[in-house]
């Protein structure tokens, strides 16, 4: 590595896996390191903070980021992907078909209802493009070609939205990035987009994938540990009325 994780103001979560906090909405990023490959996952909330994040993987791992992971379709997570300009990119299933259709108008109409310039969300959405590679169910990624690190990619939504996609990082200690499922900083944003009734089920899913050691990186907020997200899954299946 070219600078260390806290010069470049990222939280080393594990050996080789990162993540940061962005400004305004206080977005999480985050970054797994292969030998060969680099892995992003969520790409932040405009050009200019794809842009940022580009710039900043490339300082900490001296190469280009091959491989983007989206959690799920909101602004804040997805709007800087146009940054990646030949990265691989995985949405779970459904992202690809959402962003043909309606889907596209609603990221931008809800970027300018929560702030973000027009302008600019004009131009990140225009910019967009759909993931690639689609997840159903779960898919590893070999991020060292010749072996050694293997990233899991697990489609454990509905929740969050309609295509909520969480990234497991084996190790010692495992990381799983969650993305929205799990929110720290505050109460979990439940949007119109938002499937209550499965959300419970895809907490469970999170913690059977990293298990009591792992350290789970919330969408907002601090990394937590299992017995917070099991907390979470309580209080949400209490507050969507969802019986075990
Ligand atoms: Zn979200």
């Amino acid at each position: 590595m070219t600078v260390t994780w806290e010069e470049s103001g990222w939280e080393q979560v594990a050996p080789g896996v990162g993540r940061c906090r962005l400004p305004v909405w206080d977005c999480t990023a985050g970054l797994v390191v292969g030998t060969d490959a680099v892995l992003l996952v969520d790409a932040g909330s405009s050009l200019a903070e794809g842009a940022r994040l580009r710039a900043e993987a490339q300082e900490l791992t001296g190469r280009r980021v091959t491989h983007l992971a989206l959690t799920h379709l909101h602004f804040d997570h997805v709007l800087g992907a146009a940054a990646f300009a030949g990265a691989e990119v995985f949405g779970a299933v459904g992202t690809d078909t959402a962003l043909a259709g309606r889907g596209r108008e609603e990221l931008r109409a809800d970027a300018v209802r929560h702030g973000l310039d027009a302008r600019a969300a004009e131009e990140a959405v225009d910019a967009l493009v759909r993931p690639r590679h689609t997840v159903c169910g779960e898919r590893t990624l070999d991020l060292d070609l010749g072996g050694g690190r293997q990233v899991l990619l697990a489609n454990v939504g509905p929740g969050h939205t309609a295509h909520d996609l969480a990234v497991l990082v084996p190790g010692d200690p495992e990381v799983v990035f969650c993305g929205d499922l799990v929110e720290e900083s505050g109460e979990p944003q439940a949007g119109p987009d938002a499937v209550p009734s499965h959300w419970p089920a895809a907490l469970d899913r999170l913690l059977e994938l990293g298990g009591e050691d792992a350290r789970y990186v919330p969408g907002h907020g601090a990394v937590v540990d299992a017995a917070f997200v099991r907390a979470q899954r309580d209080a949400l299946a209490a507050r969507f009325g969802v019986s075990r």
